[in-house]
């Protein structure tokens, strides 16, 4: 990490966050010099130098982690540094919708983020990444007991040349890209913390496909990409930036209790990844591609690509729930005016079809009665 992204405490993609807050449970060289001369298994000079093997690959790895957490198959090393890799809890996973159980207990997704919540735009070397002013945020419902705070947004992708790059996958199928809106939970009163419970994150999961329009909002991030295109840089946006405009109209999700898919890889996320994709053009995920994951003086000119980590086991211990709940008039009429854009269209549009909801209802109060008038004796 630079130390221009040092600086700031959300200059990461959505584990690299967790190095701000709790440096010290991360392996670091002296500790792992450590386990070679304190080692359990040290004995004789062959499982001494066993050790000291081990520790340079951990330190080789950990230093691959630093600079780009993809290259040479860099995501099969990740277990080297993080041996919750290979967790029960862990994401991404493949999703079988013919398995997912609809879950009468979620609820429908309700995010309220404020005008100008967006503050920056950010290469982390291994994604491009929105910095957000939480406070003004909130995400309710869903499968989520508490209020959570939007923190930042990036996303994961394949190449230029058509890989696909989604890190869900629907059976077995990819799609282009992934867009991950990464929301803390604000009981535990910090990100740093809230990463290191059960319950601390969650992560809204929307999928990119390839169409012929550019997806306007998105737009308005990848425009300044000329000057975020190495790692380290960061851009602040000047026009306001609405999240909410990056969910489809038909917000139908999956649920499961997974983890965070880059190390340090902490089983804290509650995953609400949406069924329906959202398109963006080729020109806007070449945009994306065209990153370079090294900083600017740096030797290393290689593009941010196939940046996704492949689907891990479901396992026994856990099933994907379907929320398939159609929104009612209600939940509706409440989340007007909470997306910090003008709804008054969408109000009129509202008042009208409730209008038209009570007419119904009078004349089938009214048939009831009649009947049961036409009944007396
Ligand atoms: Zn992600």
């Amino acid at each position: 990490m630079s130390t221009q992204a040092k600086a700031d405490p959300k200059a990461v993609t959505e584990g690299q966050a967790v190095e701000s807050g709790s440096s010290q449970k991360k392996p670091s060289w002296a500790n792992l010099s450590k386990q070679v001369s304190h080692g359990k298994f040290a004995g004789t000079i062959f499982q001494q130098e066993e050790e000291k093997q081990t520790a340079e690959q951990k330190w080789i790895v950990e230093q691959k982690l630093k600079s780009n957490f993809y290259l040479d198959d860099g995501v099969s090393k990740w277990k080297v540094i993080y041996p919750i890799a290979n967790g029960e809890r862990q994401s991404p996973i493949d999703i079988e919708p013919g398995k997912a159980v609809a879950d009468p207990a979620l609820n429908p997704i309700q995010p309220e983020y404020g005008s100008h919540c967006c503050q920056s735009v950010l290469n982390t070397g291994n994604s491009w990444q929105v910095n957000v002013n939480d406070k003004i945020t909130k995400l309710v419902g869903g499968a989520l007991a508490n209020e959570y705070k939007l923190i930042q947004f990036h996303a994961h992708w394949g190449t230029t040349a058509g890989a696909k790059g989604s890190e869900h996958t629907i059976n077995g199928r990819l799609y282009d890209a992934e867009l991950h809106l990464v929301h803390w939970n604000t009981k535990y009163e910090l990100f740093s913390k809230a990463v290191q419970e059960p319950d601390g994150l969650a992560v809204v999961g929307i999928f990119l496909e390839i169409g012929p329009e550019d997806h306007p909002e998105l737009e308005k991030v990848l425009k300044n990409f000329d000057k975020i295109r190495f790692k380290g840089l960061k851009h602040e946006f000047d026009e306001d930036i609405d999240p909410t405009k990056f969910l489809p109209e038909d917000r139908t999700y999956w649920h499961y209790p997974g983890s965070l898919t880059t190390p340090p890889l902490e089983e804290s996320v509650l995953w609400h990844v949406l069924r329906t994709p959202v398109q963006i053009s080729q020109k806007q995920l070449n945009a994306m591609a065209g990153l370079r994951s090294g900083t600017e003086k740096c030797e290393d000119i290689t593009c941010i690509i196939n940046n996704f980590r492949p689907p891990l086991p479901v396992g026994t211990k856990r099933s994907v729930k379907l929320y398939n709940g159609k929104s009612t008039n209600l939940d509706r009429v409440n989340s007007v005016g909470a997306n910090g854009y003008d709804d008054s269209a969408e109000l009129k549009k509202l008042i009208h079809e409730l209008k038209n909801e009570m007419a119904t209802l009078k004349e089938e109060t009214r048939a009831i009665r009649n009947k049961l008038d036409a009944q007396q004796p």
